[in-house]
């Protein structure tokens, strides 16, 4: 079956003589069990719920994987893989990383011991001169945010392999629809639900994928242990959320290269980033690995007054931290979503205080374009380039 088809045509109740249409929602913590000795196929819901293992079996089938594991949050996803990784060994991070994993990494997993290095994943040779006997795991976004920088996954996969380290890719912005890891050599594929899966902003969830039944039964089993595991309300939630996300990124994505083409030809923006654009540096690689620019663009305004005016002063655009909802969505990630990153290291990547984030939803184009050519306006009034 094509990618779209998967979406919505599974079986939404394993076993339930009813046949619903749509998955039912076990919301129940305990099971009854047949005797003190024989057991059913559920007991406690943080070991097991019939919502989730739909919600888990669609993880895994969108993203190529054996197993999917459902969580409270990206987070929640990132700590119980994380929780792999032992004392004295490593965990390489890619250097442009969502805010809440550097600081995860460096203020918790670090304080139990593991080695933390951050590395310019889009350099091979630095990965290669990095990668040791000690490094468990490498933890990777492409492209990345809000720089939307590309990185190699087929050849960081090899890498990987070669060394016996397993390679995550977070692979939130992209979402399975338009890249799936696993396909081109990942272990391990983090999503922040939250994010595109969901799409529409009324849920925390994070997920993880893997293709390896040893590494899916670590997970499984550390799931249950850490109780990281998501509920059952919201496994529906994300269920009937996910049932869209073809058509919600397709929309989405048209929808950005339009603007990200309408923001570059904007004499009030100083660089539009786009992984879309022919002439990002990492666009032939990105199309050779995924099926899509995505919905998320980067822009700077040149200086951080003009760019706080912009952000605030668009309408349609409303300014949240988040990003991948169908809501079209504009941050300072520097401030916002990115704050816990220190200064140095966003210097190296160029990550100022001027840039600002779209995350573009399903509005209709035309509206969209007029927003940010009113909010434009409104900066150069305010703050005159
Ligand atoms: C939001 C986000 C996370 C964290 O996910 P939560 O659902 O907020 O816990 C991790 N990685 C990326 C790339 C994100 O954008």
């Amino acid at each position: 079956m094509d990618f779209q088809t998967k979406l919505t045509q599974f079986d939404p109740a394993p076993g339930d003589p009813l046949r619903p249409t749509s998955t039912p929602i076990y919301q129940a913590a305990t099971f009854e069990q047949e005797s003190p000795t024989e057991f059913g196929r559920y007991d406690y819901s943080r070991s097991g719920n019939p919502t989730r293992d739909v919600l888990q079996s669609q993880l895994a089938l969108l993203d190529g994987g054996v197993s999917g594991f459902a969580f409270s949050s990206g987070m929640a996803a990132m700590a119980t893989l994380a929780s792999l990784v032992r004392p004295g060994e490593e965990i390489i991070v890619g250097f442009d990383i969502y805010g809440g994993t550097y600081r995860f990494m460096e203020r918790v997993v670090k304080e139990h011991g593991v080695l933390i290095r951050h590395v310019d994943t889009t350099r091979i040779d630095e990965v290669e001169m990095a990668i040791s006997p000690l490094t468990r795991l490498l933890l990777i976004e492409s492209p990345t945010n809000p720089m939307l920088e590309i990185s190699d996954l087929r050849a960081l996969s090899k890498l990987c392999r070669q060394n016996g380290t397993w390679l995550a890719v977070d692979n939130t912005l992209m979402s399975p629809y338009l890249q799936r890891p696993l396909e081109l050599g990942a272990d391990v594929v983090l999503h922040s639900a939250t994010k595109a899966l969901c799409g529409h902003a009324d849920l925390m969830a994070g997920a993880l994928i893997c293709k390896d039944t040893e590494l899916a039964d670590q997970l499984a089993f550390r799931s249950n242990a850490l109780g990281t595991a998501l509920g059952p309300f919201e496994s529906f939630l994300l269920l009937r959320g996910m049932k869209t996300l073809a058509v919600r990124m397709e929309a989405q994505q048209r929808n950005a290269e339009e603007l990200a083409r309408w923001l570059r030809s904007s004499d009030e923006i100083v660089q539009t980033i786009y992984p879309g654009f022919s002439d990002h540096p990492g666009h032939a690689l990105h199309f050779s690995q995924a099926d899509g620019g995505g919905p998320v663009i980067s822009v700077r305004l040149g200086t951080p007054e003009r760019a706080a005016a912009f952000v605030q002063a668009t309408r349609l655009f409303h300014t949240t931290v988040s990003f991948g909802s169908l809501c079209s969505t504009i941050s300072l990630p520097y401030n916002m979503s990115h704050a816990s990153i220190p200064e140095e290291q966003r210097q190296t990547k160029a990550f100022t205080p001027d840039l600002v984030r779209l995350s573009v939803g399903i509005e209709s184009t035309n509206d969209l374009i007029r927003d940010l050519s009113d909010a434009l306006n409104a900066v150069c009034r305010l703050q005159p380039c």
